[in-house]
């Protein structure tokens, strides 16, 4: 059997192009992850997603998305593609040791945030430790707050925080920062924002929510504790684009390669999401994209 559209990822993108797929009457496989429904699945509440006035919690919004798209009868797989062949048509993707065809594709992969990897961090996230400031700043109102990074998105990041905390300090593992000059300049004249440097962190304190972190310099191994009430980690995101390495073009850093909104170098091959997209990563924008992938991938097929 030949899908019409066969769906990467099972996120807002990948969940939101398979509720346009579906309905428009494309026969619809979503290859929707071991971990389906994506990066929501490991928040709490949603505040900024249109259409819930006292938002909702991330699992709920994604399990939403899934029975709407299965209404409109997508199936879902809940296995990970491990391999996909787009060199000749249709397309195939291996999953669960079956290869399944598809006459378009979808990528919608996402990106995974990095994370420490302490005991401390999984044990709070969401009660204090996040990795999206433009969801999760709102919070912290007049609290004080911490970023962990010395990149681009962690500038951001401290920049949107400094909008409504009360202070906000980063801690970078080194003495100079990796971020262009021109967000540099625009840190280091922000009142609000300080600096820790060459401090790592080992601890996040708190039992139910975030109450401080233990740091420890890099030169010379000495410890202490900062007391705050949040802490942001911005360094940075893994795109989920492995399997696509000798398949499709992509960036330097991994993401691939969106020309003309959701079109890639191949033609039927579509992209939507966190996968193609290190600006926003927004579920709304990811969802968005998603409506334009199907739309654009409905038209590829219709010979329009
Ligand atoms: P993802 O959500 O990353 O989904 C990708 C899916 O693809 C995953 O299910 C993954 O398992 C699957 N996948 C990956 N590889 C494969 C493979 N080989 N085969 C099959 N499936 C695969 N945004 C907001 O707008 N508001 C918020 O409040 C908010 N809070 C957040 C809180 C947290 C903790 C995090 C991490 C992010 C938050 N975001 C928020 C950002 C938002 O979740 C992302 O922008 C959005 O989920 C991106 O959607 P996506 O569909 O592109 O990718
Ligand atoms: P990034 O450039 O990879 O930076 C990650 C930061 O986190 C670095 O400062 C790194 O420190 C630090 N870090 C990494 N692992 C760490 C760990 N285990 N413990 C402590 N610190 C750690 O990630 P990014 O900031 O998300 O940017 C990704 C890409 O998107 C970049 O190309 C960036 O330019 C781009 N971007 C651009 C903009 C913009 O132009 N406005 C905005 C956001 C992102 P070191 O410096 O010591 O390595």
């Amino acid at each position: 059997m030949v899908y019409d559209v066969v769906i990467f990822g099972s996120g807002p993108a990948g969940l939101t192009a398979a509720i346009y797929t579906s309905r428009a009457g494309l026969k619809t496989l979503v290859v929707a992850g071991t971990l389906w429904g994506g990066q929501l699945m490991l928040t709490r509440e949603v505040e900024n997603f249109p259409g819930f006035e006292n938002g909702i919690l991330g699992p709920k919004l994604m399990e939403e998305m899934r029975k709407q798209a299965e209404r409109f009868g997508a199936e879902l797989i809940f296995e990970n593609a491990t391999a996909a062949d787009f060199k000749s048509k249709p397309f195939k993707v291996t999953a669960g040791n079956k290869t399944y065809k598809g006459k378009s594709v979808i990528i919608a992969t996402g990106a995974s945030p990095k994370w420490l990897g302490l005991e401390s961090e999984t044990r709070l996230r969401g009660r204090g430790v996040s990795v999206c400031a433009t969801c999760d700043a709102p919070f912290f109102r007049n609290r004080k707050v911490v970023v962990v990074g010395g990149s681009d998105t962690a500038m951001e990041e401290a920049f949107v925080l400094s909008k409504v905390a009360s202070e906000v300090k980063v801690i970078h593992r080194r003495d100079k920062l990796r971020a262009c000059k021109f967000l540099q300049e625009k840190a280091f004249e922000n009142p609000k924002i300080t600096f820790v440097w060459n401090s790592t962190v080992q601890e996040i304190l708190g039992k139910d929510r975030v109450e401080g972190v233990r740091l420890r310099r890099v030169d010379s191994g000495k410890e202490s504790v900062l007391e705050c009430d949040a802490v942001f980690l911005a360094i940075g995101h893994k795109p989920n684009t492995d399997i696509f390495k000798d398949q499709i073009e992509l960036d330097q850093t991994g993401y691939i390669v969106a020309r003309e909104d959701t079109r890639t170098n191949i033609e039927g091959v579509f992209v939507a999401g966190d996968v193609a997209d290190y600006r926003y990563r927004q579920a709304i924008a990811a969802a968005g994209s998603g409506c334009k992938a199907a739309l654009d991938a409905e038209k590829y097929l219709l010979g329009t």
